[in-house]
């Protein structure tokens, strides 16, 4: 007998894994083990699932889009402000509505509320881990971004002088006031897609459409009983 195909999913860890697992949980797609606190980056799902045995990834949110556009997954949940940055060529069918939050600039509360632009002679510093996203945010007004990468804190950067502004997300905005920080401009909202290689959709269509369809009750369902 020949052997089940495998429907690989890549799920990020971190703070929206704890979002994703209700929806996998309505949809029957539930890892067998704790992703939250097992070491395992693969972990199986259930065995039999309109006729795949699921398997899920557990890894870094940045890297779900590369997994998935190189074919090492067939779907995966990726922020759309990553898809915005790094544009995989990756389909994305469907808006999980988890993990909302905005992609802002932001700067010292007391230089945004005077209005001061921050832009020195044409240019500005911004540290973000968004490089292309900052970038071309800054060229559409004509100003040179003297873009800085960081991995994270951004919120650090204006605090010492390393950058004029920042390009982050955020959610509550309880990191920016500790920080003594403001937004100045939301680039965009943001949310969790679900996002499928554009060969598995065609190679295991009747699997990748059955989680679409799943997940999209699900998030119907959510929805619902907010
Ligand atoms: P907050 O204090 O709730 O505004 O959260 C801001 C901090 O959490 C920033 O350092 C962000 O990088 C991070 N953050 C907030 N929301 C998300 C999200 N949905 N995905 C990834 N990082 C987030």
């Amino acid at each position: 007998m020949l052997d089940k195909p495998v429907l690989t999913i890549a799920l990020s860890k971190g703070r929206i894994l704890e979002q994703t697992l209700p929806l996998l949980e309505f949809a029957g797609l539930m890892p067998v083990e704790d992703v939250q606190t097992t070491r395992k980056l693969m972990v199986d799902g259930p065995d039999d699932w309109a006729g795949s045995k699921i398997r899920f990834l557990i890894i870094r949110a940045a890297d779900v889009c590369t997994y998935v556009e190189k074919g090492a997954a067939d779907l995966g949940i990726s922020g759309r402000d990553l898809l915005l940055e790094s544009k995989p060529h990756v389909y994305e069918p469907l808006d999980l509505k988890i993990g909302k939050c905005r992609l802002c600039v932001c700067g010292p509360k007391a230089s945004v509320e005077a209005g001061d632009s921050a832009v020195k002679s044409g240019r500005i510093r911004v540290a973000t881990k968004y490089d292309h996203l900052t970038a071309q945010h800054y060229l559409k007004q004509g100003i040179h971004a003297d873009v800085i990468h960081l991995y994270g804190s951004m919120e650090l950067a204006p605090l010492v002088g390393l950058a004029d502004r920042i390009v982050d997300v955020v959610e509550t905005g309880n990191t920016l006031k500790a920080n003594g920080l403001v937004e100045e401009t939301t680039l965009f909202d943001i949310s969790s897609r679900l996002i499928a290689n554009p060969a598995s959709f065609v190679t295991k269509k009747k699997q990748v459409q059955a989680v679409i369809t799943r997940l999209r009750e699900a998030v119907e369902q959510r929805e619902k009983n907010k």
